[in-house]
């Protein structure tokens, strides 16, 4: 059954895209916004129209913030069932708010007690009551109220709105309400273990370190890093294991300077970034989004570079992970830090940050994680490894392949040397991009990719609409070869002047004619890089 979100309470202590779904609610659905005193001058400051709790309790937030939310106003909003004619009575009879949506997330007690040297008494004041109390009611009532707990959540709730008109369906809210319980659970259990460890004879709990456990009895042939909160998704258990003896530069090797612990899905995108911008030679800057590139570009300066990466596709960058392949430099963090821009970045790695940079990127953003590699040194290393039910694939890394100097003109028109240079740049790009892929290149810039797309013509139809105008005079590359001349045809119509593709297709003759009708140049590289 679908439920209108009209009303949402909002207390969160990581304001992570606290903005833009506040935004997104208040302008697209038109939900009324609540919320406690930090959340709510956050939402106030964004110029949004925020109700204070204490408009719906008639209480103010008191004691240091032990009380904030702890009301019946809210607790009766949150818990009446609709279905219920009585409930909506009393509702109704003490002039009490329905509340649609809670979004919440917890004091950081676990970030807290990992700190060195954290008191008792600072442990405590960061056991947050209200929060698991708002979280527990709304997943209790989820057939009414929908809870988000982590800004992970935040896209695909409003999603989720968008596909039913402002509604969520009852699954949906189910699903909110098993994460919320998790999350809840977590949260005590390190308060527990917490205290376990302040018990004067405390022993080593074992059943405390339960993730530890599960990923021991994994085993796969490498060393256990780290345990990671959870996986892809929150109902996910994950770990990070790490090659021993490890030396080479690269994600697992790499120390992080600053910022909130990483994420299962940080690895995997620092991983592709760090592999693509140390491709090259030139400055060079990526910011990866969901394991593919959404920008890369090379410069004469490592600042230019991260500027031309970033104007890519700037919505798509949004939260992105960047990858430099020279230590960053103070002009790089200034662009970066840049106040105008307003950039939201989840990761940096680098081989370095000159301390200038480091300071700033630290005094930028409490969460952004920043990662040193120490000096890039040849490419990825080690057999590439896949999992499938009941099974592993193993191969030899996608690297060492590809000759430029070897590669053959198929058109009658020969790339000029501008073309040739950004079609050699586009390619390497386009190595790093989910099939079907397609990378739009101006000079050493991405302007625009298609990726992931069961059909290689629309990963080019997406490519051309991600560039914009900007594709009039780009170069493409393809991973694979035209099945069909319709690549090109749609291509020309982009304004493509030259495209690299391995070749090898029984249609390659059709591609090549329709390439010499429009005038664009062709070069077949021979190598394939699919990239499933
Ligand atoms: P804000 O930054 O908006 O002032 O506070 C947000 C935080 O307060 C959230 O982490 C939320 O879980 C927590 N919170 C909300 N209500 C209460 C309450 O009544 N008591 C306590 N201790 N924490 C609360």
């Amino acid at each position: 059954m679908l439920r209108p979100i009209r009303r949402a309470l909002l207390s969160v202590s990581d304001k992570t895209g606290l903005v833009d779904l506040a935004t997104e609610l208040a302008t697209k659905f038109g939900v009324e916004l609540v919320a406690t005193g930090g959340t709510k001058k956050a939402i106030s400051d964004a110029g949004l129209p925020v109700k204070d709790v204490s408009d719906l309790t008639g209480f103010p937030e008191i004691l240091d913030g032990r009380v904030k939310t702890l009301h019946p106003a809210l607790y009766a909003g949150l818990l009446a069932r609709r279905d219920k004619t009585e409930h909506m009575v009393t509702l109704a009879a003490h002039q009490l708010p329905e509340i649609d949506l809670v979004v919440c997330n917890l004091y950081p007690f676990e970030e807290t007690v990992a700190e060195e040297g954290v008191t008792e008494a600072q442990a405590i004041e960061k056991i947050d009551i209200g929060g698991p109390c708002m979280v527990r009611a709304a997943a209790k009532n989820h057939d009414a109220v929908a809870v988000l707990v982590e800004p992970e959540q935040y896209d695909d709730f409003l999603l989720e709105l968008k596909n039913h008109d402002g509604q969520l369906p009852k699954d949906f809210r189910k699903e909110l309400a098993f994460v919320a319980f998790q999350r809840v659970t977590q949260y005590d259990a390190a308060i527990a273990e917490y205290f376990h460890g302040l018990m004067p004879d405390a022993e080593p709990d074992d059943e405390a370190d339960e993730p530890t456990e599960w990923a021991d009895e994994i085993d796969p042939p490498f060393d256990l890093k780290q345990t990671l909160r959870y996986g892809e998704n929150p109902h996910q258990k994950a770990a990070f294991y790490v090659e021993p003896d490890l030396e080479h530069p690269c994600v697992a090797s790499a120390l992080q300077l600053h910022g909130k612990e990483l994420s299962y899905n940080n690895i995997l995108d620092l991983d592709s970034a760090l592999n693509l911008a140390r491709e090259f030679s030139a400055p060079a800057a990526v910011v990866v989004k969901h394991n593919n590139p959404c920008g890369a570009a090379t410069a004469a300066s490592l600042a230019d570079a991260f500027r031309q990466a970033w104007d890519g596709d700037p919505l798509s960058a949004f939260g992105g992970i960047i990858a430099f392949n020279r230590p960053v430099d103070a002009a790089t963090a200034a662009a970066l830090t840049d106040p105008t821009a307003k950039r939201f970045v989840e990761c940096v790695i680098a081989p370095d940050f000159e301390p200038a940079a480091l300071a700033a990127l630290r005094g930028w953003k409490e969460n952004v994680r920043l990662l040193r590699t120490g000096e890039l040194t040849g490419g990825p290393e080690g057999l590439d490894y896949r999992r499938v039910d009941g099974g592993l694939l193993v191969q030899t890394r996608d690297t060492g392949a590809d000759n430029p100097d070897a590669w053959k003109v198929a058109t009658k028109r020969k790339p000029t040397d501008a073309e040739a240079a950004a079609l050699r740049f586009a390619w390497l790009v386009c190595k790093h991009v989910k099939s079907n892929a397609i990378v739009l290149a101006t000079g050493t810039q991405v302007v625009g990719v298609g990726a992931g797309q069961m059909s290689r013509v629309v990963s080019v139809d997406i490519a051309a609409k991600k560039a914009g105008d900007r594709s009039k005079g780009s170069v493409l590359a393809s991973d694979a070869f035209f099945p069909f001349p319709d690549n090109v045809e749609l291509a020309a119509a982009a304004g493509v002047t030259a495209i690299v593709q391995p070749g090898g297709s029984v249609k390659d003759a059709d591609s090549v004619e329709a390439c010499d009708k429009h005038g664009i140049a062709m070069l077949f590289t021979g190598v394939r890089h699919f990239r499933h």
